[in-house]
């Protein structure tokens, strides 16, 4: 038998390999994990950021196009490319809202239009990079709770990869999720409950079927396409990070990935260590990372009866619970829950303004930005970045 011909294509990774984020321990990165066998929390990936220095450069950076988040290949997981499957995602652009800052009393408004990626959320970042790095470590079908948005990011990829996927939400997950789930070919179940009863039939379906479980910070890479958002921010503002971020939290992993992509940029000499105060929204009758904040706490106990509309939100416990408390800390920012009853008319007040039509989730950053401005916390002078991570229409129900 001829030995079968592989053609490489290396993208230049500089992966080394899995950290435990509260353990430190140290495992392989070339096999498929979940989260830290020694405590159930998130694994981190490392790099040889000395090595990805003498490629990614500013100047190098310049000369790509055309790639979107794949231009940070040497900070990504994925080894080769022909795992890869890019539908678009990342190089969003970073718009000034005049009207909409004038409104807020804030006139160094940015928006981070995270809304213009495939499947209209940031999403796509982390299932991109996930799904590739599932595809190349040998997985054969793929399993996620979702809110609504990682679900039909996941089915898109997953489809992209030839992956068989599966997808279970709350009932109450936005239809228009339900119905991009199965468009994408994915088998979509609907659980009566939260995101949490979701994951504990997710990692049912796992352990049953042996598809590979992409539940939020439950394996390693989801958080390394997110943290293009904080590398493309920087870049953005040519290597001088805002006074502020503003971020609508569920999971976490948007900020994070932002945090953690700091920090590699300041080793690899690209900016330096000052950072911008992470602030972080929840709505008020789901705000466990709130609660966890205003006590001192650093881990944050599950939040009982969770509700709101913006389904990216509605997350009662999030595993990486402590990666974003101590960001928001090391920041010198905080966290704010906005009432619910501001949700709509935020949304409703963003796109009269001219910001377009945002999600229920960015209008509940854009409305805990104005209660920051309130109380002091920001001031008007500052250039603050708001993330618009989803479309309005992603929030819909019928
Ligand atoms: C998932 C989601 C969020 C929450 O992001 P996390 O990184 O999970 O905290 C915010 N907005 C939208 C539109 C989402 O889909």
């Amino acid at each position: 038998m001829p030995a079968t011909s592989t053609t490489t294509s290396p993208t230049g990774s500089t992966l080394t390999h899995l950290e435990g984020s509260l353990s430190g321990r140290r495992y392989d990165a070339d096999r498929l994990w979940g989260p830290d066998p020694a405590d159930g929390r998130p694994l981190l990936a490392r790099y040889d950021l000395a090595r990805a220095a003498e490629t990614l450069k500013r100047e190098t950076l310049a000369r790509r196009t055309g790639m979107g988040l794949w231009r940070w290949r040497e900070l990504l997981p994925v080894r080769d490319w022909a795992s890869v499957r890019h539908l678009g995602e990342g190089s969003t652009p970073l718009l000034d809202a005049p009207g909409l800052g004038r409104e807020l009393g804030l006139p160094r408004l940015l928006l981070k239009a995270e809304s213009l990626n495939p499947t209209g959320s940031f999403k796509a970042r982390g299932m991109a990079v996930a799904v590739a790095r599932a595809l190349e470590l040998g997985a054969g079908s793929l399993v996620a709770p979702s809110a609504g948005n990682a679900g039909g990011a996941l089915a898109a990829y997953g489809a992209a990869a030839g992956l068989p996927v599966t997808v279970v939400m709350p009932a109450d997950a936005p239809s228009v999720n339900q119905r991009e789930v199965v468009a994408c070919g994915a088998e979509l179940i609907l659980v009566e409950g939260l995101i949490s009863d979701c994951g504990r039939r997710a990692a049912e379906i796992a352990a049953t079927t042996g598809a590979f479980d992409l539940s939020t910070l439950k394996e390693p890479y989801r958080v390394e396409g997110k943290k293009t958002m904080g590398f493309e921010l920087a870049e953005q503002l040519e290597w001088e990070l805002p006074e502020a971020v503003v971020y609508p939290t569920g999971g976490g992993t948007g900020l994070v990935g932002i945090w953690k992509a700091f920090g590699e940029l300041e080793t690899l000499g690209l900016i330096g260590s000052l950072r911008p105060r992470l602030y972080s929204v929840q709505a008020e009758a789901c705000a466990p990372i709130v609660r966890a904040f205003e006590r001192g706490e650093r881990f944050a106990e599950a939040w009982e009866g969770a509700s709101t509309s913006a389904a990216g939100l509605r997350v009662p416990s999030a595993v990486g619970d402590f990666l974003i408390l101590d960001a928001l800390r090391e920041s010198g920012g905080s966290a704010v829950a906005v009432p619910e009853t501001e949700l709509a008319p935020m949304q409703r007040r963003a796109g009269s303004a001219g910001a377009g039509y945002v999600s229920l989730e960015t209008a509940a950053a854009l409305a805990g930005t104005r209660m920051l401005i309130e109380s002091g916390r920001i001031e008007s002078g500052e250039r603050v970045v708001v993330f618009d991570t989803g479309a309005g229409y992603k929030s819909e129900s019928c």
